[in-house]
């Protein structure tokens, strides 16, 4: 397991491509061939890097990458990503105008008035800019809360815009002891209907995202979904009375960090900032090259654990900037360049960002998307 030096890096992810492929593929079979996947590779693809993925997907065939933001687009488009249309989830705003026309972008708009300045873009371009539309649903985050009449009146006033998309998102899909979810899509609904009466073809509607596409709720699925977290392995826990889960994804991510130093503490030691932890008899202790600059939560401080030499430990004291210091009393085998492992399977353990998230008070995907840069990114 601690392959000294093969990865010479004090704290390294190293990313499964084929695992990354096999969940993408486990969703495209899950949602069916008339349903379109789009791969979520927002905030550096979960931590995974956005471009190696987003290269992965498009060998798997992925005509939509979705992103968070203009900048996160063209980057995309920078590194040489060019067969694939990518939506830009956040919308844009004013100064990002000639990005969306340069770098081939398909923005949401969130509001009746941007679809004016998307028609402005088009007309001022020569090029006819699709967009899609987002519909505020009830999640009251982005998204128009106007009506069909008032949308129709907006498609009659922008001829050089294109709607090709009409979406929403949910705020509550894998909560079945809620009629959010219910009430989201009947309000969605009926938009689309008012569109379709007056004789407007949108070619996408789409609102599901993992939770969705995970526990089956077909009636979201319309002509296409929009996957992140289920492409890097996760779905998250249901509330209440939940179908089985569709997909069949697992981690792709290991996370691992080298020991700086091994050495044992007596009786009554105190370890770290504030000296929040005091050896209850004598230890042996390693001191990690990661710390809460590298991702680590401080939360993990006096709680979290690590796999040591195949066996879960703890984390003693406070997680520093660049340090962490875990227990290695169950073990002689690890010496300072030997490494563990933050998240991953290392024998017969595991700590998945599920796992980690729970004892850290937040949830997974604040988990892997606080891998900091820092951390080398390492493709197999
Ligand atoms: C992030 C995001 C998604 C992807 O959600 P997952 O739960 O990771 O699949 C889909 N749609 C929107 C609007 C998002 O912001």
């Amino acid at each position: 397991m601690n392959s000294i030096g093969a990865n010479p890096y004090r704290s390294y992810v190293l990313v499964s491509r084929e695992q990354i492929a096999r969940n993408y593929r486990s969703v495209r079979a899950a949602v069916g061939a008339g349903v379109e996947v789009a791969g979520v590779v927002k905030a550096d693809a979960y931590g995974h890097g956005a471009l190696e993925v987003a290269r992965v997907l498009c060998g798997e065939g992925a005509r939509w990458l979705a992103v968070s933001s203009v900048d996160e687009g063209a980057q995309l488009r920078a590194g040489g990503i060019h067969g694939a249309r990518i939506l830009v989830m956040g919308g844009f705003l004013a100064y990002e105008g000639d990005a969306v026309v340069e770098f081939d972008l398909t923005p949401a708009v969130h509001s009746l008035a941007q679809i004016r300045d998307v028609d402005r873009l088009a007309a001022a371009s020569g090029k006819g800019i699709h967009y899609h539309l987002k519909i505020d649903s009830g999640m009251g985050r982005l998204g128009t809360r106007a009506s069909g009449g008032e949308i129709l009146a907006a498609l009659a006033d922008t001829p050089h815009a294109r709607m090709e998309g009409l979406m929403t998102h949910f705020a509550s899909a894998a909560d079945y002891t809620s009629p959010q979810t219910a009430a989201q899509l009947a309000y969605f609904d009926e938009i689309c209907e008012a569109l379709h009466a007056a004789g407007i073809r949108v070619p996408h509607l789409h609102t599901s995202s993992t939770n969705a596409i995970g526990y089956g709720r077909t009636e979201g699925w319309h002509t296409l979904v929009r996957a992140g977290h289920a492409l890097y392995g996760y779905v998250s826990p249901a509330r209440g009375d939940a179908p089985p889960r569709l997909l069949d994804v697992k981690p792709a991510l290991t996370w691992k960090a080298k020991l700086m130093a091994v050495k044992e503490l007596p009786e009554g030691a105190l370890v770290g900032y504030g000296g929040s932890f005091r050896t209850p008899r004598a230890m042996r202790i390693g001191i990690l090259g990661a710390g809460y600059a590298d991702g680590i939560f401080h939360r993990l401080s006096n709680r979290g654990k690590v796999i040591a030499d195949g066996k879960l430990t703890a984390i003693l004291g406070t997680v520093s900037m660049d340090l962490t210091t875990i227990d290695l009393s169950h073990t002689t085998a690890l010496a300072a360049g030997d490494e563990v492992t933050l998240l991953g399977t290392e024998g017969e353990c595991t700590l998945d960002a599920q796992q980690l998230a729970k004892v850290a008070g937040t949830i997974s995907y604040n988990i892997l998307s606080s891998i900091s840069a820092r951390v080398r990114r390492v493709y197999v």
